[in-house]
């Protein structure tokens, strides 16, 4: 099967990657693979060097941490919870000193399924994680296993990755796995199974080729099946995924200069699948008034500030869908707003600054960022 040219791997266009490594990668039996990790972080210092933002999800705190509680593979949820407390601090000391040569902070950031559903806690998530990146730090995701329960738990860092990706607009998400992509069967057990090098849409058919999840060593849980899963959460939201072998040296220089991996393709920058999710599936809640300069102002691609906003209508909740009205009433834009209606109407046409005085916290700086809002044209 053919290989990307490395000027094809989408890794070397990107701008914003998330790396997620599974818990085979990160452990052995209850032991960080510390040498791996090192050489990870190494290739994550280059590839930041070359002007990429890097967001790592990693798995393994559970494998860490089973070794305190008889090293047997933990399978009730609350022993998985405890491993994974016990693990967790056992995981980032391990990436702490792979970075640490390197100067980058690394930053623990633990979500629930809920983190990344709600759009409420999303935006919250997200600010920390901008914030996180802009300061040159190299946020850590897990989920944060001590608390979710089986119901509201993801389970894998797959599709948490892919969620995480989604919500920063990244544009390349790569799966490190023990294998190099997807293939027409499982090639462990068929000599006839062949490499599917590049997916643009993924189909049933591709979902049965994965096959049954695979229990690497007993204790990832993901598996081909949530590797596509992640992968069609991702293409939603114009992010392309590589599903690519991680014990490599280097794997995300192999990757960038044409490994074998499965490349699945968006049809959709980040952006315009962002703007596609926000003028087609969110039904507004309610909708606020703004001046004629904050219109100008958001025609030229700025923020909303509360200083613009002239009135509120309706009853909403922070991280609801709303419209943008001009001073006449007319239809300006769409977005997601950081306050709810109560705390909107008591900020309006205040100075950012005034804001926390008002309310006796310190809010967003932006009523809507600009991010999450999409203009619409008024065809009255
Ligand atoms: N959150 C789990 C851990 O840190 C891993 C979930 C997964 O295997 O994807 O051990």
């Amino acid at each position: 099967m053919t290989r990307l040219a490395s000027s094809m791997s989408p890794l070397n266009d990107a701008r914003r990657i998330v790396v997620k490594i599974g818990s085979a990668l990160v452990a052995d039996g209850s032991r960080a693979r510390q040498a791996w990790l090192n050489d990870l972080a190494r290739d994550i210092a280059e590839l930041r060097d070359s002007g990429r933002e890097i967001i790592l999800v990693s798995s393994g705190a559970i494998a860490l941490g089973r070794g305190h509680l008889g090293d047997a593979v933990p399978k009730r949820l609350e022993d998985k919870q405890a491993a994974a407390a016990l693990g967790q601090p056992l995981l980032m000391a391990a990436l702490r000193r792979a970075f640490e040569g390197h100067n980058i902070p690394v930053a623990q950031t633990l979500l629930t399924l809920e983190d990344t559903e709600s759009r409420r806690r999303w935006l919250n998530a997200r600010a920390t994680l901008e914030t996180l990146l802009s300061a040159g730090a190299i946020p850590v995701i897990n989920e944060n296993d001590t608390v979710a329960t089986d119901e509201i738990r993801y389970g894998d860092n797959d599709r948490l990755a892919a969620r995480v990706a989604q919500m920063i607009s990244a544009d390349v998400l790569v799966l490190l796995s023990d294998i190099d992509g997807l293939y027409t069967r499982d090639p462990r057990k068929d000599a006839a199974a062949e490499h599917v090098a590049t997916i643009t849409e993924l189909t049933a058919a591709h979902v049965s080729m994965a096959g049954q999840p695979n229990q690497v060593a007993g204790i990832g849980s993901g598996g081909m099946i949530t590797k596509l899963a992640a992968a069609k959460i991702a293409w939603s939201a114009g992010c392309a995924t590589a599903i690519t072998l991680g014990d490599r040296p280097k794997p995300l220089t192999a990757l960038a200069m044409g490994a074998r991996a499965t490349w699945i393709l968006p049809r959709l920058t980040p952006d315009k699948a962002r703007q596609a999710w926000l003028s087609g599936h969110l039904a507004p809640e309610g909708s606020v008034c703004v001046d004629a300069g904050a219109v100008a102002a958001l025609k030229k691609g700025a923020s909303l500030l509360p200083v613009g906003l002239t009135g509120v209508n309706g009853d909403f909740s922070r991280g609801a869908a709303v419209l943008i009205k001009g001073t006449d009433g007319q239809l300006v834009a769409k977005g997601v707003i950081a306050y709810s209606s109560a705390e909107a109407a008591r900020i309006i046409g205040l100075q950012s600054d005034a804001v926390s005085t008002v309310l006796g916290y310190r809010g967003r700086p932006a009523l809507i960022h600009r991010d999450d809002l999409i203009l619409i044209a008024d065809e009255r």
